[in-house]
C-alpha cells in the first residue's frame, strides 16, 4: 500500500512517497506532485494506492539526487570519483554545522579547494581518528537512526567481500536497521531508504573505501573496469550529491 502526499514547505512544490509494509518505509522526494501523480496513474496526492514495491523504479534512487545533481561530471577514475564524493561531503558538513538553510558561495569554494587539494595531493583524507573520537562519545546507540533497542555491530564494509572485522569498520546498529539494512550495501541500504544517513556514517563509508582503494591499487582504475564489482563497497552508489544541509544531520 502506498500513500502520497505534499510534504514540502519549499517553494519548489515536493511530493512524499511512502510505502506501508513488511519491508518497512521509504521516502521519495520528488520534483513535483505532479509527476509523483503521473507515476501513480491519476492518483491524487492524500490517495491510497496498491502498488507492488519491486515494480516501483525509484527504489534504488540515492534519494534527492535528481535535484541536487550539480556540474556534469567528467569523472572517470576511482580516484577523482572518490574524491569529489569527499569533497561534496566536507561541504555537506561545513553547512550542516553552521545550521545554514542553504549552500552558500563559500560552501562551493570549500567543495572546489578541497576536491583540486586532494586530486594534486596537496591535500589529505584525514584519518579515522576524529570519527572513532566521536563514535566513543556517542556511546552505545544506532549510529543509523540513534535508537539504543536491541544493538548490535554492524560492518560498514561488508565482511564477506573483504570489510575488516577492526573497530574502524564497526558501529552500533539497532535490530530494526540491521534487519532493513540485511545484507546490502550501506550505500545501496541509504538509497533504499530513501533518506540520507547520518554524515559522520557516510563519511566513516568513504574513508574506509578510499583506504581500502589505496591499499589495493585501485585509485587510477577506470570506474567501468569490471574488477569494481568485487570489492566490498559499491562504488557508484556513493553520492556525489547532497540535499540541503536543512535536510541533514551529522549524528
Ligand atoms: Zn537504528
Amino acid at each position: 500500500m502506498m500513500r502520497v502526499w505534499r510534504v514540502s514547505r519549499d517553494r519548489k512544490q515536493a511530493a512524499e512517497v511512502r510505502f506501508f509494509g513488511s519491508f518497512g518505509g521509504f521516502r521519495l522526494t520528488s520534483q513535483t506532485p505532479r509527476q509523483v501523480k503521473f507515476r501513480f496513474a491519476g492518483q491524487r496526492l492524500g490517495d491510497r494506492v496498491n502498488t507492488p514495491i519491486f515494480g516501483v523504479s525509484f527504489i534504488q534512487r540515492t534519494p534527492d539526487s535528481s535535484k541536487y545533481q550539480m556540474a556534469k561530471t567528467t569523472r572517470e577514475t576511482v580516484k577523482e570519483h572518490l574524491f569529489w564524493a569527499y569533497a561534496n561531503l566536507a561541504m555537506a558538513h561545513t553547512a550542516v554545522e553552521k545550521e545554514q538553510a542553504t549552500y552558500k558561495m563559500f560552501n562551493y569554494m570549500i567543495r572546489a579547494k578541497l576536491y583540486k587539494g586532494l586530486s594534486t595531493c596537496s591535500m589529505n583524507i584525514r584519518t579515522l581518528f576524529d570519527d572513532e573520537k566521536i563514535k566513543l562519545s556517542i556511546g552505545t546507540k544506532c549510529n543509523y537512526c540513534n535508537s539504543t533497542d536491541k544493538l548490535a555491530l554492524d560492518h560498514i564494509l561488508a565482511q564477506k567481500l573483504g570489510g575488516k572485522d577492526e573497530g574502524d569498520n564497526l558501529i552500533f546498529a539497532c535490530k530494526s536497521c540491521n534487519s532493513s539494512k540485511g545484507k546490502k550495501d550501506l550505500m545501496d541500504w541509504m538509497a533504499f531508504r530513501g533518506e540520507f544517513l547520518p554524515l559522520m556514517v557516510i563519511r566513516r563509508y568513504l574513508k574506509l573505501t578510499i583506504a581500502f582503494c589505496i591499499d589495493n591499487e585501485l585509485m587510477e582504475m577506470k570506474l567501468s573496469d569490471t574488477a569494481l564489482q568485487e570489492v566490498p563497497f559499491k562504488i557508484n552508489s556513493i553520492p556525489t550529491a547532497y540535499p540541503k544541509p536543512d535536510k541533514l544531520r551529522l549524528l
